[in-house]
């Protein structure tokens, strides 16, 4: 059985890493794709054609998620594209990190920016659709650090904390009108993000895991997929930790 036949996600920053693994999982469960990057280069068309021959519809999108008119032209051309979106994952994210008093206001002001604002941009823009379809689900990756802080992430444990008290309040504005929104908490994921972080500090991150291995996109795909399908049709304004056992 497809999960997802027929429907059709927006995933944002969707050209490698977390996303990408999400789209095609996704698409494996029969939906159609829209996904965003700062730019459609070389490997973000690879993505679209990789998620293409698993035989549904997708499109790559070039788009600044923080900025607010360039993501409502791109919800606006999707929708024209597509003609629904069912599904939203605000993925989008970077990190700069740094101590509370190193930290530049630059620093700050990105990673808010990027991380929290994007989520808030594409959920201002989606929302209407979602009206107007009478259901929707939202997905906002945020991190284990929005939940329990991090030394020398301040920026960005504060731009994952947001993305979860925006999730629970759209949870609570739209959920009579049939809109389920919820966040995600990664932990440590092998990712590009991640790769720049010493090796030991990738065995310290696993010493404190139960499941003693970082996480895979995949591990966080399937949580997604739970969230996006009707698996979870009475599950929102939740914040699944998906760490393993890390923090429990
Ligand atoms: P990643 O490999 O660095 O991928 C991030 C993606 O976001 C890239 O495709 C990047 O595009 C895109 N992006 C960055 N800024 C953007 C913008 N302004 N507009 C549109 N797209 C933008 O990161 P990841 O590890 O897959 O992380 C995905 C999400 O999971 C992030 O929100 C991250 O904070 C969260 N997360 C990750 C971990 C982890 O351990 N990896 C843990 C917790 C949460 P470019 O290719 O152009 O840079």
């Amino acid at each position: 059985m497809e999960l997802l036949k027929g429907k059709v996600a927006l995933i944002t920053g969707a050209a490698r890493g977390i996303g990408k693994a999400l789209a095609l999982k996704f698409a494996s469960e029969g939906a159609n794709i829209a996904f965003t990057d700062l730019v459609i280069d070389d490997n973000a068309k690879a993505t679209e054609a990789e998620i293409a021959a698993l035989g549904v519809k997708c499109k790559g999108y070039a788009s600044n998620a923080a900025d607010f008119e360039q993501t409502h032209t791109v919800v606006e051309e999707i929708q024209k594209e597509f003609g629904a979106i069912d599904i939203l994952v605000n993925n989008a994210g970077i990190t700069k990190d740094g101590f509370l008093i190193k930290m530049t206001e630059a620093q700050w002001d990105a990673v808010l920016t990027v991380n929290l604002k994007s989520a808030f941009n594409f959920s201002h823009a989606v929302v209407p659709v979602m009206l107007r379809q009478r259901k929707g689900s939202i997905i906002n990756m945020s991190s284990v650090v929005g939940v329990h802080g991090n030394a020398a992430q301040c920026n960005y444990s504060a731009s994952k904390a947001g993305m979860i008290g925006l999730a629970k309040s759209i949870a609570q504005e739209y959920g009579k009108k049939g809109i389920r929104a919820n966040a995600i908490a990664p932990g440590f994921i092998i990712t590009a993000m991640t790769a720049a972080l010493s090796d030991e500090i990738k065995k310290e991150w696993c010493e404190k895991i139960p499941l003693r291995r970082g996480g895979t996109p995949e591990d966080i795909a399937e949580v997604a997929l739970f969230l996006a399908s009707d698996m979870s049709s009475y599950v929102s304004g939740q914040v699944i930790q998906v760490d393993g056992g890390m923090n429990m």
